[in-house]
């Protein structure tokens, strides 16, 4: 096979990749295919993948269980209009959802991507006021260090530094921001860290209606693991000042930081939800949102009596039918049992970077293992000395960081954390 297809100059010149530029782009590789763990390169190499493709390929790639659901599906309909008409996955998938989310949460609305969960979510917030008459009631509480997606609505609570909110100040609505929670996961809990939050929860209450935040697990935003008693501690000051508590579990659902949803960890329950990534094993693109019934009656008692809100592509029966087998092959697999045997293999094989000049923090939750280095890596090498290893990580700024699919083998995994204790300690 020839490792550069005739396509790629094509590529580089006319199609973006996520966050790149169109002049001397830095380097793509070409896939043409994917099974279990690994991602085949066109030049014939195999790579293991430490990404599960952004969290989303929880159960590996070519799943024989979710390629037999799609193709199941295309015998009946891909996709109808949710408008006016209804269909069994939709209504079973929620079922599901229901059913193994944090108690409360009984509706669900089901949007096409993540980002669009997190619009979704902010605007039954700012639509449950308008019910109230609590029209004052608009602004979004959260904490620095978040990531919810790159829509506007989704931008404007995405922490303000590595958000770029310099870049669209003008356009995007200001919230407020609390100090990110400054107690990792495993470190003494000491409650003065809920101060600042509390502080501004008070100042702000009159203006305030929701806080939204990811549990335990900080993403795209800088990779970090807090103290549960922190969520629950955010759970009593919504309580305390009267406002919707949002998680954002699009990254953390269905398993990930060894719980199936984050919020588990603090054992409590939000307002509203949003899932996505890893919700149809990371096929297609598949979002929902859930809301406790006492904001949805609310919502649509009030004028104009519907929730604002219809993507086209909403409850695509392709993608339900793929997330109601995902999300089955999760509850019936020994999910947890190999979360924990996933942090333990990542904890002891990314021991050895602790050691090393260029690491600032090695940290693991579940099947997430992140080494924080002093400096940012450099996107342009950095790429190549993982592909020579044969193994697919994708760092960001300063963070190297692993979350292989479930299915990882142990000897998968010790390729991957070798590859990037060698890879780091290379690094100048
Ligand atoms: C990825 C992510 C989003 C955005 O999801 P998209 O599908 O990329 O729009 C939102 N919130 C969190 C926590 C995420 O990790």
């Amino acid at each position: 096979m020839s490792a550069t297809p005739a396509w790629l100059a094509y590529d580089r010149e006319h199609v973006w990749h996520p966050y790149s530029t169109l002049i001397d782009p830095p380097p793509v590789f070409p896939v043409v295919g994917a099974e279990g763990c690994r991602l085949k390169l066109a030049d014939g190499r195999e790579l293991i993948d430490g990404m599960s493709s952004w969290w989303s390929a929880i159960h590996g790639y070519r799943h024989p269980v979710l390629d037999t659901a799609v193709r199941g599906q295309l015998e009946h309909m891909a996709h109808v209009m949710f408008g006016g008409l209804a269909h069994e996955g939709a209504a079973e998938l929620a079922r599901t959802l229901v059913d193994i989310t944090p108690a409360g949460l009984n509706h669900v609305f089901f949007a096409d991507s993540g980002s669009v969960a997190v619009e979704v979510a902010i605007k039954m917030a700012l639509q449950y006021r308008a019910a109230r008459g609590e029209v004052e009631k608009q602004k979004l509480l959260t904490v620095r260090g978040g990531y919810h997606g790159d829509t506007f609505g989704a931008m404007a609570v995405c922490d303000p530094v590595t958000g770029m909110h310099s870049l669209f100040n003008s356009v995007l609505p200001e919230h407020i921001f609390a100090p990110r929670p400054d107690v990792a996961f495993s470190e003494t809990w000491d409650a003065a860290v809920l101060t600042d939050l509390r502080e501004l929860a008070a100042f702000h209450a009159d203006t305030l209606t929701a806080i939204i935040l990811e549990p335990i697990v900080q993403g795209a935003g800088g990779m970090w693991f807090y103290h549960p008693a922190y969520l629950a501690g955010v759970r009593e000051i919504c309580d305390e000042f009267g406002l919707l508590l949002i998680a954002d579990e699009i990254a953390t659902g269905f398993g990930r930081s060894g719980r199936l949803f984050a919020c588990e960890h603090a054992g409590i329950a939000p307002d509203i939800l949003c899932l996505g990534k890893a919700l149809t094993g990371g096929y297609m693109t598949l979002a929902a949102t859930l809301v406790n019934s006492e904001v949805a009656y609310t919502i649509c008692r009030a004028e104009p009596g519907v929730f604002m809100h219809g993507p086209t592509f909403m409850a695509n029966a392709l993608a339900c039918a793929c997330a109601r087998a995902s999300v089955e092959l999760v509850l019936n697999s020994d999910w947890s049992g190999n979360v924990a045997r996933i942090e333990a293999a990542l904890r002891q094989g990314l021991a050895p970077c602790r050691d090393l000049p260029q690491v600032a923090d090695v940290r693991c939750l579940g099947a997430i293992g992140v080494v924080e280095l002093k400096e940012p890596v450099d996107m342009r090498s950095i790429p190549h000395a993982f592909v020579a290893r044969g193994v697919w990580l994708r760092p960001f700024g300063r963070l190297v960081y692993v979350m292989p699919p479930y299915i990882v083998s142990d000897a998968e995994l010790t390729q991957l954390t070798a590859a990037m204790v060698e890879v780091v300690s290379e690094l100048p």
